[in-house]
């Protein structure tokens, strides 16, 4: 295949050693003169697809190694309208051929081992990688051993349809097959969790779905919090279009979720037991595998970062971009995602050209739907400020509270916008 470091189009940058005495493969750039730097990017998602384009953009001398094990990207932006039956799957997909045309070599395989000291990384089928930078940006894992009960077996039938792809589908599904009068039930974790909003836009349009398909139905929501994203402009909406269909059940109020039992569709709190048709749990998260196995996550399952440079706090050479990283008053989103990884590239440019990197200002945009033609969003920008990435006071902001319905559909459309512009931009 052509994106496999067996490719013709990567050959010119990979040299392979010991495959033939047995041993794993030693890939490395050659060319005639000076080598380039080479710059490996583990993860294809929204922060490593951005970082390894605009690596080769700011840098086209660098070599640039992707590696990802799946041939199309599925996002998780506007995952939720899948599932409330307002979008197909296939909108959700994208291929990594723009970034080959740029010049990236994209290699199909998992990540299984970094080596910091050597500054090497191992994929799949044993073929090892040495690099000048290593970019880490592997976004999440789902905690399996974080609620008793919950495990990926049980995912099948209480799915979390956190990752997209077929755990989307499968809520789907599951929501399409309830009779009328059945009782959905969310589980959402405390923070920190990938898109801090994406619940609560999650439980807007399934409660739309109800109201649309299912009128007899209910939505209890789950809360392992007090307060959440845009709550104000939340509850708002769900009291003016899902009244007594849409039930928000706080830490406070039992919203703790303790225990699943996925043969008996429970979920059980210190306060109730909750009977669900369907359930969706949204278990705690930490960063993706890999990212532990390169010793850059702390005992939090996060990676540490300095905020000018994103370089890991524990591992020099690698920087962690993403969902992965601890990346202070940021949220974990795919705005932020991409805003980090062009920052980051820059660094890697600055750094390999022995210039000193300046700090950058970073922005992130997340709007959520709460019904097809109704959104709403949240905006800040971050600088880093005490070691960490803090918010610039002042600088974002909410909707409006009292914005009127033109107001309202004119977010719907400026996020369905934002989602045709980022994914042109990192992959088209
Ligand atoms: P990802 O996009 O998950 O990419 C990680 C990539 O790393 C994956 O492709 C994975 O295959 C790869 N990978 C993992 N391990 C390895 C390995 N060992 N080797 C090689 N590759 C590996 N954000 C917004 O900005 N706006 C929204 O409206 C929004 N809505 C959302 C709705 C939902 C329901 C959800 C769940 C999330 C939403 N988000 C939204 C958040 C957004 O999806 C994430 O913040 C974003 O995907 C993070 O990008 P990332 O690159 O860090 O991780």
């Amino acid at each position: 295949m052509a994106s496999s470091p067996r490719g013709a189009a990567s050959r010119r940058w990979f040299l392979k050693g010991l495959a033939a005495s047995g041993a794993a493969a030693l890939y490395a750039p050659r060319v005639r003169g000076q080598q380039p730097a080479h710059v490996v990017v583990v993860g294809g998602g929204f922060a490593g697809a951005s970082c390894a384009r605009t690596l080769k953009r700011l840098g086209p001398e660098l070599a640039v190694t992707l590696i990802e094990p799946s041939l199309r990207f599925t996002a998780c932006p506007f995952s939720n309208p899948v599932i409330a039956g307002l979008r197909e799957m296939d909108a959700q997909q994208f291929g990594y051929d723009a970034l080959r045309r740029d010049g990236v070599a994209v290699v199909s395989q998992a990540a299984v081992a970094v080596d910091a000291e050597s500054r090497h990384v191992t994929i799949a089928d044993g073929t090892v990688f040495s690099y000048q930078r290593l970019v880490m940006a592997p976004g999440i894992d789902l905690r399996f051993d974080a609620t008793p009960g919950y495990d990926a077996v049980a995912a099948e039938a209480m799915p979390h349809a956190w990752k997209a792809g077929a755990q989307t589908l499968l809520l789907r599904r599951q929501l399409e097959a309830m009779d009328d009068g059945g009782v959905v039930v969310m589980s959402v974790p405390a923070s920190p969790y990938r898109c801090p909003p994406g619940p609560y836009e999650r439980a807007s349009l399934i409660a739309h779905y109800l109201k649309t398909h299912k009128p007899r139905s209910k939505l209890i929501v789950l809360d392992a919090k007090d307060r959440f994203s845009k709550q104000g402009l939340f509850e708002a909406a769900w009291q003016s279009l899902y009244p007594g269909l849409l039930e928000w059940v706080s830490l406070s109020f039992g919203g703790q979720v303790t225990e699943v039992q996925p043969a008996s569709m429970m979920l059980v709190t210190d306060f109730a037991r909750h009977r669900a048709d369907v359930a969706n749990v949204i278990p705690p998260q930490r960063a993706g595998a890999i990212a532990t196995a390169a010793g850059v996550a702390d005992q939090t399952g996060w990676c540490p970062i300095d905020p000018v440079t994103f370089e890991s706090r524990l591992q020099p050479g690698i920087h962690v971009i993403g969902d992965a990283a601890i990346a202070g008053a940021m949220p974990k989103s795919a705005f932020a995602a991409d805003s980090q990884a062009k920052v980051c590239a820059a660094v890697i440019v600055d750094l390999l050209r022995d210039q000193v990197p300046s700090a950058q200002k970073l922005v992130n945009t997340c709007y959520s739907l709460v019904a097809p033609d109704y959104g709403i969003s949240v905006a800040g920008v971050y600088h880093p400020r005490g070691g960490l990435l803090a918010e610039v006071e002042g600088a974002g902001g909410t909707s409006p509270a009292d914005a009127g319905p033109a107001f309202r559909l004119q977010e719907a459309r400026y996020a369905e916008a934002w989602f045709d512009t980022i994914t042109t931009a990192v992959f088209g």
